[in-house]
């Protein structure tokens, strides 16, 4: 005999139903089996809002009942195209659904029992059509109600049952019926006055269990809509994988402290009849799914993680505390009058925390205060003292390995990602480790422990885009073709975005290609409200992408490292400004542990910096730096021949996008000046820009002109000069070359005429060119050289950046 249960997504739609039909089919015919159905989809929540809505006065419940009628007659429809004439008893159904309702309108009553009978309504019907479907197949298969096998107390909404009455009534009716499928609904029961009852939210599985376990079933299968039970709530985890293997015990922590795929009291019948458990995808019935068993198997020394969320702690506190007698069991005792679970617990010489549902709080409170009413009234306790929003986070550990790495582990990944820890516990057998966290971070938290016990690096990254100009499209490109290729190995999301009108952000990641629509779609931009979405987002792994050139933008990331999210950057501003600052961001970067790349603040993706921070960790020593660091000037000077103007090569360079709209930023030189103060900062020098000695070429008549034609105008004035600077180096057999430089604790940038022997002679198109001299590189110093501006290459070196961040 085999028991089979399947959730309300596998019953939930036409096609699904079939899906199951087929893994029955697929089923060896020689077993027996007894099928148990959860309601269609979202029944039950509907189903409970038709209740409330009508306590509440509320006609809607009326809409709520049509949804419900609609739900089920399309999957009739679709199911049986020839009408069949079992649709009249489900529409009975339905119809005690609306007049039940109606009463509870008009009478403003709604007792747990009335809601029961309400609820019991989806399992009826979602059986009831699945046996008419399997009947199809030619299957002898029998449909009963579980009402009349499993009997329970009269706890409307959470019955208990009663296991030896309800056993004896499944093996009767097993043994006296012979078909070979018997279809059954779960999660509904009686009482012993035969009023319906119910086995509490999730409570099919329980079903499922309970006759299982009656029966001594070979096996008992889970059918939902997962590959059976993940490292952690997929939902939230979206590296989370299916654990092939489990201990009963472990299937029972990671249940009863959050993993919702088990209904927590279904373990208890299995384990006792020591019958295995197999949690399967009905989507996809090939993968293994994880089996729950005693069976010694491999596996990770985490098992799992589960969180449970909207928890409140409660706590008993006083210097008085150990003089009490017995206060533990005192206490214990009435948690225990109370029905309370305890999902943590930690003590101190004079204090206890526990961790209850918030639910459960009022009433839990007021007992504790009564049954210590007279310890309060001496002053030797306080009253009890309640924090809520809170949310238990438990790494459930192998119940075969020692769990004291583990919980060094955990507790450094949660203060490392800033998650503040309200308290952090071992539970008994100290093969789990628990710690109490705030609501608003769960889910960091549920990701970086993920990613801590069970991921190899690369990390996923969230990244939130500040600049949609020729960069940041560029980066979006990259991204949404390098996804392609990347996501096996390694998850970039964008979760926001922004330009300087409209901002745009989404939880489950923006769909890059259409970026321009999610834009246009967002709201108007604000920083300070872009930067504190980015905060109440809270996602784990967060990065700042700045491609704006703004220097409002650059002042805001140390608000965004001291929240754990790191920055990246292509705008120069916020590394070129006071040393103080410089040094300041660096400093917080660090202190927080966040990435802080700059890669792209010199010579576009050419990796110079990461070049000159790896000679400096790994204790070389900087002589000399010497570079071409303006791509715009390389190409206006390398474009200047004879025949031809300065201010038309200048034109050309501006038209052909290397130069900035204004090419007075680029030939001032302080675009360079920056460059090479962000190199002589790297080096660990303290310079300011204004120590940075520079020989303009530019006269300043052009400098200071009105605006950009104006400019134009006076630059054609000085073509003598400009037309002298190139003859004179051109009759020496030189070039000319706008270069910065850097050498015992000076630097200058200049326009100067070089000769062949010169390593940036041959400097080609708008390339840029870098020459470290170092200690290890004294004779033949190292060079980098390549495309240093552009869009395109810019985005690269940021998106090289990403992944750098990512490990
Ligand atoms: P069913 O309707 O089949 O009973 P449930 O919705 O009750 O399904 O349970 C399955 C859901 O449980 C999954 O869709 C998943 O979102 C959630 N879940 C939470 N934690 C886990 C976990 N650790 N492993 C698998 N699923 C989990
Ligand atoms: N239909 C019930 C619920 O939604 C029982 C179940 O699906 O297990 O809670
Ligand atoms: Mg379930």
């Amino acid at each position: 005999m085999k028991v089979l249960k399947f959730g309300g997504t596998s019953v939930g739609n036409p096609h699904a139903i079939e899906q199951v039909c087929d893994i029955i089919k697929n089923n060896n015919l020689q077993d027996r089996c007894a099928i148990i159905v959860s309601a269609v989809g979202n029944t039950t929540d509907m189903l409970v809002k038709c209740g409330q809505l009508a306590y509440h006065k509320n006609e809607k419940y009326r809409y709520f009942i049509e949804e419900i009628e609609i739900q089920h007659l399309n999957i009739i429809r679709a199911l049986f195209p020839s009408q069949s004439n079992f649709i009249s008893s489900i529409k009975k159904r339905l119809n005690f659904l609306e007049i039940f309702c109606d009463s509870i309108f008009h009478v403003m009553e709604l007792s747990k029992r009335s809601l029961d009978r309400i609820m019991s309504l989806g399992e009826l019907i979602s059986s009831y059509l699945f046996y008419e479907k399997i009947k199809e197949y030619g299957f002898k298969t029998i449909w009963k109600d579980s009402q009349e096998l499993i009997v329970t107390d009269e706890r409307y909404g959470c019955a208990q049952v009663d296991i030896i009455k309800s056993y004896k009534k499944i093996q009767y009716f097993f043994s006296i019926e012979s078909a070979p499928y018997a279809i059954l609904p779960g999660f509904i029961a009686s009482s012993p006055r035969k009023e319906v009852t119910t086995l509490g939210r999730g409570g099919s599985d329980y079903s499922a269990a309970i006759i299982a376990a009656a029966l001594k079933a070979e096996v008992l299968e889970i059918w939902t809509d997962v590959s059976g039970i993940m490292t952690a709530d997929p939902r939230i985890v979206l590296q989370a994988f299916p654990i092939e293997n489990l201990f009963y015990e472990e299937a029972i922590e990671l249940s009863n402290l959050g993993a919702k795929v088990i209904y927590p009291p279904t373990l208890h019948p299995v384990i006792e009849k020591q019958i295995p458990i197999l949690v399967k995808n009905t989507f996809s019935p090939s993968e293994k799914g994880t089996r729950i068993n005693n069976a010694p198997c491999f596996k990770h020394s985490v098992t799992g993680i589960s969180v449970k969320k909207n928890m409140t702690m409660i706590t008993l506190k006083g210097i008085g505390m150990i003089n009490i007698l017995n206060y533990l069991k005192r206490l214990f005792t009435v948690l225990s009058r109370e029905k309370i679970q305890v999902l943590f617990f930690s003590t101190s010489e004079h204090s206890i925390l526990l961790g209850i549902e918030e639910s459960e709080v009022m009433q839990i409170k007021n007992s504790i205060n009564n049954e210590f009413s007279q310890e309060i009234d001496k002053k030797y306790l306080f009253p009890v003292l309640v924090e809520q929003d809170l949310s238990i986070i438990t790494v459930i550990g192998d119940k075969t390995k020692n769990m004291h790495r583990t919980s060094a582990r955990m507790f450094i990944t949660l203060s490392k990602n800033n998650i503040y820890i309200r308290d952090l516990a071992y539970n008994v057998s100290k093969k789990n480790m628990s710690a109490v966290i705030k609501n608003s971070d769960f889910k960091k938290a549920l990701n970086v422990l993920h990613e801590t016990f069970f991921e190899i690096p690369p990390k996923p990254i969230n990244l939130f885009v500040a600049g949609i100009g020729k960069v940041g499209r560029k980066l979006l490109e990259h991204i949404s073709i390098q996804k392609t290729y990347l996501i096996k190995e390694l998850q970039i999301q964008v979760m926001g975005l922004c330009n300087s009108k409209t901002m745009y952000f989404e939880e489950q990641g923006i769909d890059v290609k259409n970026w321009k629509k999610n834009l246009e779609s967002g709201n108007r931009m604000r920083l300070h409200r872009f930067i504190e979405k980015i905060h109440l987002m809270n996602m784990h792994n967060s990065i700042f992408i700045d491609a704006t050139d703004s220097q409002d933008v650059a002042r805001t990331y140390d608000k965004l490292f001291v929240k754990g999210i790191g920055v990246i950057t292509c705008n120069k501003i916020a590394c070129s400004s006071s040393y103080k600052d410089y040094k300041n961001l660096k400093k917080i970067a660090r202190y927080f542990k966040v990435p802080f790349f700059l890669e792209t603040n010199v010579g576009a993706g050419l990796p110079i910096i990461s070049t000159l921070n790896d000679l400096l960790n790994s204790g070389d020593k900087i002589h000399l730096i010497e570079a071409v660091l303006s791509g715009s000037i390389n190409f206006i000077f390398n474009h200047f021949k004879s025949g031809r103007t300065f201010s038309e090569t200048v034109r050309e360079a501006q038209k052909r996008g290397y130069t900035e709209p204004d090419p007075r930023i680029d030939l001032s030189g302080i675009d360079v000046m920056r460059k090479i103060l962000i190199l002589v900062r790297e080096c660990g020098d303290s310079m300011e820009l204004s120590q940075i000695r520079q020989k303009p070429f530019l006269p300043e008549e052009c400098v200071k002109a009105n605006n950009v034609e104006s400019f134009y105008e006076k630059l054609s004035q000085y073509e003598n000069y400009f037309g002298r600077l190139r003859e004179e180096a051109k009759n020496k057999g030189k070039k000319l070359r706008f270069m910065a430089k850097y050498e015992k604790g000076n630097a200058n940038v200049e326009l100067k005429s070089i000769g062949p022997e010169h390593p940036f002679y041959q400097l080609e198109g708008d390339d840029n060119i870098i020459l470290y001299k170092t200690q290890r590189y004294y004779e033949q110093p190292l060079i980098i050289k390549g495309a240093g501006a552009g869009a395109e290459v810019t985005a690269s070196g940021i998106l090289s950046d990403i992944i750098k961040a990512s490990r």
